[in-house]
């Protein structure tokens, strides 16, 4: 067991939760984060969960300025049983620490940083929404906080998590999506900073985004950025085919963000002997593969959406509708057993999730 020592300050007044047929995404946060701090010479020190709260910082602290910065997401749900269950929440700290590495940020511990997250979900416990397909969006993030204005690593850190009760991203059930492969901008290419979850590769990417939301698209296919051949992801989701009976995904090439449900999904098939495979993968056999009627499916994965169908594909002037425009039955499949485990209502025989057990309480607490 890891031991941490958390100073807890709780808040005074608790803030009215929102209905939960009123939760948007991202929008409100609970009572309580978690913060420590980094120091050149110290390492992280001073675990303690505040009151949620603004952070003040000089105007040239580096995080303003040059951007060094890394983020997660994940999610908290509650059972039948109201035990609060997290998804793979090991991988979601290692990620980050890949991240860091990318960005020249400190390694956090990834136990402790575990451990810290439970405490913080068991204090704001009852923000933890308990209608269906609602949960506890999860923000752990990383900024850099040195005044200075020379472009280098900065001496100090902030490591946060922040808590967020999140809606059904389908309100009425799993839909699919249009999309349009983006021929002009990239997201990333291979020794960029693609692989990393940080802030600069959000800002790069809303431009595309914006001009294919005015087109009525509302994500965009990243190609590689080097070719613009090949397929890398859709918006900030990895993406999956079926063609020919077969689910196909582009391989991690060193500029995809390595997803932990494209990860999940891959180990999912392979369990159920579905025909899977990761390699790299051209627009133009995707198109080749619509024109010979094998393009069966295309779904996107990530965490917020967990599957999120693709019923229509535009690239170069061509609209291919996929599987009619509805949702196909592997994409349904997926989505029905990794919700499933998430909220504990099916067998879990990965031991992906993870149990917040209610005696997870700070060692130090005062009020
Ligand atoms: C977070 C993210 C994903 C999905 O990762 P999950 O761990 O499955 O949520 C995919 N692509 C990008 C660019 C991302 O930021």
């Amino acid at each position: 067991m890891t031991t941490l020592n958390i100073n807890v300050t709780l808040s005074e007044t608790k803030k009215e939760k929102p209905q939960s047929d009123q939760l948007e995404f991202g929008k409100t946060f609970t009572d309580h984060m978690f913060v420590m701090d980094y120091t050149e010479g110290l390492g992280w020190h001073d675990e303690r969960i505040i009151p949620y709260q603004p952070i003040s910082l000089d105007p040239a602290a580096m995080v303003f300025h040059y951007g060094q910065t890394v983020f997660e997401g994940l999610k908290a749900y509650v059972t039948k049983n109201n035990q609060v269950l997290l998804f793979r929440p090991d991988q979601n700290f290692e990620r980050l620490n890949k991240s860091n590495d990318r960005l020249c940020i400190p390694h956090i511990d990834e136990n402790k940083a575990v451990e810290a997250l439970k405490q913080l979900i068991n204090v704001d416990r009852e923000w933890v929404p308990t209608a269906e397909g609602t949960s506890l969006y999860i923000r752990p993030f990383i900024i850099s906080t040195e005044s200075y204005l020379g472009v280098a690593p900065s001496a100090k850190y902030q490591f946060i998590i922040i808590l967020s009760p999140v809606g059904s991203y389908y309100k009425e059930g799993i839909a699919p999506i249009k999309i349009a492969v983006e021929s002009e901008f990239v997201r990333a290419v291979v020794g960029g900073t693609g692989t990393a979850k940080t802030g600069g590769n959000y800002a790069s990417s809303l431009k595309a985004q914006q001009l294919s939301g005015t087109k009525g698209y509302s994500q965009v296919l990243w190609l590689d950025g080097v070719e613009r051949k090949y397929i890398e992801e859709v918006g900030s989701m990895n993406i999956f085919f079926k063609i020919d009976g077969e689910v196909v995904t582009p391989a991690v090439n060193g500029s995809i963000l390595e997803g932990i449900t494209r990860k999940s999904i891959i180990h999912l098939l392979q369990y159920w002997n579905v025909p899977v495979s990761e390699r790299r993968i051209s627009m133009d056999d995707i198109k080749q593969a619509y024109a010979d009627g094998k393009l069966e499916e295309a779904f996107g994965t990530g965490t917020a959406a967990v599957i999120s169908p693709v019923g229509e594909l535009f690239w170069n002037d061509e609209k291919m509708v996929i599987n009619g425009g509805k949702t196909g039955e592997i994409s349904q499949k997926l989505y029905d057993t990794l919700t499933g485990i998430q909220t504990g209502t099916l067998e879990d025989p990965f031991g992906w999730a993870v149990e917040v057990p209610t005696e997870a309480k700070a060692l130090a607490t005062h009020v």
